[in-house]
């Protein structure tokens, strides 16, 4: 891995406040407390990072938009990290936890927010061990507590966990969820926020984007602004998984080539690049590239938007030509229809009627105007606004990317019954 920010991943015992303090930890937390609340949103703002858990907004524009006067803010680490593919969030929370502590508490400061909650799935139990474990030394230290640095800052931080349910990653199902209620997303506006949780503004933020801020604080918004690519600065942790020679997890400048990304850092393709098949770019929901765009793509957000995908959570999924493309697909429509919360309806019977055509397809049931009805049905499930969440669209963007680029293996099963590469 090239190491950036995420730098004392690989130490020994980096979970520790020790070696945290040894490689120069907390005192960007020292720098943010000197600074006023508008200069640390402005060093963020001049970063211009935008939020890695998926949707990409610029995080530094959300902490600006908090309300000024006395309400009671909140801030929400997103350490849920459902999407398939997806396992980046889960070494910082394990190998390095004091640098998202020390992101939140700096977030805290500049949104005037005095408590905090890291919502971390259920399934992530050792990592919430070594959370709550880190968070107790902090307190110990005087990082966190009623007067944090002696400077008069107040910062409380607790660890939630859920229950595992993959649209708690949705940030208001989170905050739902946080609350005791059914993790269902709620109808916006009003946005987190302005109404959060418990009804107060809340900044919610994956943990990718919250570990990054130490690192920003203490080098400038504008060195980190120089990393990457226009419009898509900073570096990038992809989880880079499937048919490549070391999957693993990978930080690397945005705007690296996808090739490059694959061939240097992972090791290369099983089997060679021209064993190459496509590649899922940012985590399941996300459309599929075939070979030919994979050739030149690179990854940040403008490109991959070009390509028609999406930079996503920046899970990697590599496919070699040993993949049925409409068996792949079968897996996820069943991932997606399970779950849908149910509650709006385009995603609820969409990802049902979608996932019945593609078992059909693939149990080699398959009839003559499947695939374009397939076709239709994505089209109409998916588009943003007929649903409360992302989650409708992520039923369906993978179907109808791997139609766009695969729809002879899709024609193929309806025509023999079979996949092409059995
Ligand atoms: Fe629930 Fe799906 Fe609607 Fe999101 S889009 S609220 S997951 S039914």
């Amino acid at each position: 891995m090239t190491q950036i920010i995420y730098k004392n991943i690989h130490l020994e015992n980096s979970h520790t406040l020790a070696v945290y303090l040894a490689n120069g930890g907390y005192t960007a937390l020292e720098k943010a407390l000197g600074m006023t609340d508008l200069e640390v949103i402005e060093e963020v703002k001049i970063s211009n990072i935008r939020g890695r858990g998926g949707a990409g907004f610029p995080a530094g524009e959300k902490w600006g938009s908090m309300p000024k006067d006395q309400r009671s803010n909140r801030v929400v680490c997103n350490a849920d990290e459902g999407e398939p593919g997806t396992c980046k969030d889960r070494v910082i929370l394990t190998q390095d936890p004091h640098m998202l502590i020390e992101g939140m508490v700096i977030c805290g400061y500049a949104a005037r927010a005095h408590q905090g909650y890291i919502y971390i799935r259920g399934e992530f139990y050792r990592e919430a061990e070594r959370l709550q474990a880190a968070i107790d030394e902090a307190y110990a230290a005087g990082y966190l507590g009623d007067n944090v640095l002696g400077k008069g800052f107040c910062f409380h931080l607790a660890v939630h966990r859920g229950a595992g349910a993959y649209v708690c990653g949705e940030r208001s199902a989170l905050i739902e969820s946080l609350e005791g209620k059914k993790g269902q997303p709620r109808l916006k506006p009003p946005r987190p926020g302005i109404v959060g949780l418990y009804g107060e503004p809340t900044v919610v933020n994956n943990v990718e984007t919250l570990a990054a801020v130490p690192g920003i604080i203490t080098h400038g918004g504008a060195w980190y602004f120089n990393l990457g690519v226009p419009n898509s600065s900073g570096t990038k942790l992809f989880s880079v998984s499937g048919h490549v020679n070391k999957p693993g997890n990978y930080e690397v400048e945005l705007g690296v080539p996808l090739k490059v990304l694959l061939e240097e850092y992972a090791g290369g393709v099983r089997g060679g690049w021209d064993n190459l098949k496509g590649v899922i770019p940012g985590g399941s929901s996300v459309p599929i590239l075939p070979k030919e765009v994979c050739e030149t793509v690179t990854m940040d957000y403008d490109a991959l938007k070009k390509a028609g995908t999406n930079l996503g959570s920046g899970a990697v999924i590599v496919l070699d030509r040993s993949v049925c493309i409409v068996r792949a697909m079968a897996r996820l429509c069943h991932f997606y229809r399970h779950e849908s919360c149910g509650r709006c309806s385009p995603c609820r019977e969409g990802s049902s009627w979608v996932t019945q055509i593609v078992d059909r397809l693939e149990n080699g049931q398959g009839r003559p105007g499947d695939v374009d009805l397939l076709m239709d049905l994505a089209n109409e499930a998916g588009p943003l606004g007929l649903t409360i969440c992302a989650l409708g669209e992520g039923v369906v963007n993978p179907v109808r990317g791997a139609i766009k680029a695969f729809r002879e293996e899709f024609e193929y099963h309806v025509t023999h019954g079979r996949c092409m590469v059995a």
